[in-house]
């Protein structure tokens, strides 16, 4: 069996040979992408299934379909992706040929996170291959059924000689990252994000971080409750809670807590009936330990269980659950919750709201959900956050056209669609210059004099 050292330099000498670049080879290998995911849909809903108890309506929308879009959107673009794009100029530069090359950067290594376990990685994937890269991919050991999937499939499909899988845990990938990589796409938390800085800066490596954090829901200035209620549930409770982009805790004035606590009730007992446990559309928390530490959580919480709160260890199940009566001291409101526990902090009004979320990291996602279209450009305005989205919750990463991405702790860089193709690419602004004009040019050589200054 090949060493990581022994991976790395063989797909380095690949890379060298110029396999990857031109459009007909990255075209060939995002068509075999997609023949993997049509040939294979059944293979990974059910890997999904094992790892997540994710259902097949959520498989198939966040993962399958997200990343299908993606390769499709690569491949009828790809061509203009590719074209140099040519700059202005001024009056020294007036006869010169000035534009931007989009190059691959070479052996790029992405690493994937257990939530989203496919799509963490075929994603990048898409946007590695379209820009012309060899790469590395290591999931997430915790996603067990999904990583043993990728790992059959991907050379199966594609390249073996481009693109190859590397699977294990924190060790294994430590180990990995004694390699020199041209690029680093990392998903996954924030403390171990600051492992893989480190690991990248011996080498000097760029850097793509995709991590997590607390995305808050805001809803002021009155909204129709019905409506709201139906879309915060479906967005907090999408794969039990496990999504980077989940509105993590929700603020609102006293009287609209009130009216939403009966209007969430029946949302989740209209999508997933009397006995959620028992409903094929509730997924599951990832592991054991991930079980432990959402109830650990909640234990430590002050506040009050208003809906939910009932729990299976051994079924790995948590129910859809919204707790009130907090204030900002909450144990809810000091991490990330990633399961399926809804904090609701009354804050009487936006601007209290629009400071208690500045004064914390900024968030991957911000929510907004008002009937007032000025309020939602207030709080636009007036706040920072990877993404955002005014009434609704995740369906902005849906789009191939918009960047995903965090700032500050929320990550670093941003891809899906063009994006991708951008992240994995150097752009390398290239002049191309002739022989002629050289009466002119050489008004900037020396000896100087107030004539160089006309150049
Ligand atoms: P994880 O435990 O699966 O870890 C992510 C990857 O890092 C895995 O491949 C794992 O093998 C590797 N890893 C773990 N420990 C390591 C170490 N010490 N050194 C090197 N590599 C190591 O996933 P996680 O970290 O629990 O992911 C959950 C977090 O990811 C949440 O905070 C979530 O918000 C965030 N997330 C962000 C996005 C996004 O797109 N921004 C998407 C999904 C998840």
């Amino acid at each position: 069996m090949e060493s990581h050292s022994e991976v790395v330099a063989r797909l380095r000498s690949v890379f060298r040979t110029g396999v990857t670049i031109p459009l007909q080879f990255r075209l060939t290998q995002l068509s075999a992408l997609l023949s993997l995911m049509e040939d294979n849909e059944a293979q990974i809903a059910d890997a999904l299934h094992k790892d997540l108890g994710k259902p097949k309506f959520e498989a198939v929308l966040s993962e399958i379909d997200m990343v299908r879009n993606d390769i499709c959107y690569a491949i009828n673009n790809l061509k203009t992706w590719m074209t140099p794009e040519y700059v202005g100029t001024n009056l020294a530069t007036k006869f010169d040929d000035c534009f931007i090359r989009r190059e691959p950067f070479g052996v790029v290594l992405i690493i994937g996170a257990w939530n989203y376990p496919l799509q963490l990685i075929l994603l990048p994937l898409v946007g590695a291959i379209a820009a012309g890269n060899c790469a590395v991919l290591k999931p997430s050991e915790i996603s067990q059924a999904t990583e043993q999937l990728l790992a059959d499939l991907i050379p199966k499909y594609l390249s073996k000689e481009c693109y190859v899988v590397m699977c294990g845990g924190a060790e294994e990938t430590k180990k990995l990252l004694q390699n020199k990589f041209d690029h680093i796409f990392y998903t996954g938390s924030q403390s171990v994000a600051r492992g893989i800085l480190r690991a990248a800066a011996d080498h000097l490596t760029p850097v793509t971080l995709e991590l997590g954090g607390k995305s808050p829901c805001l809803i002021y200035g009155g909204v129709d409750i019905k409506t709201a209620a139906k879309r915060l549930v479906w967005a907090k409770y999408f794969n039990c809670g496990q999504s980077c982009v989940a509105p993590d805790y929700l603020l609102c004035d006293a009287e609209t807590r009130d009216a939403l606590l009966p209007a969430i009730r029946e949302a989740l007992e209209g999508f997933y009936g009397p006995d959620p446990q028992r409903c094929q559309d509730v997924g599951r928390i990832v592991t054991d330990q991930h079980w432990s530490h959402v109830m650990e959580l909640l234990g430590r919480s002050k506040g009050r269980v208003v809906i939910g709160g009932e729990s299976t260890r051994e079924d790995k199940y948590i129910a859809p659950t919204v707790v009130v009566d907090i204030d900002e001291t909450d144990a809810l409101l000091q991490e990330e919750i990633f399961g399926p526990v809804l904090p609701i902090m009354a804050l009487e009004t936006v601007e209290e709201a629009i400071d208690f979320v500045n004064a914390r990291e900024s968030p991957l996602a911000l929510y907004v959900f008002s009937d007032v279209p000025q309020l939602v450009t207030k709080v636009l305005e007036n706040t920072r956050s990877g993404g955002f989205c005014s009434n609704d919750g995740i369906v902005h990463m849906t789009l191939p056209t918009l960047p995903f991405g965090g700032v500050g702790a929320s990550g670093m860089g941003c891809y899906h669609g063009r994006w991708s193709f951008d992240t994995f690419s150097h752009k390398r602004g290239c002049m191309f210059r002739g022989w002629a004009l050289e009466r002119i040019g050489a008004l900037r050589y020396p000896p100087y004099s107030e004539t160089n200054l006309s150049w």
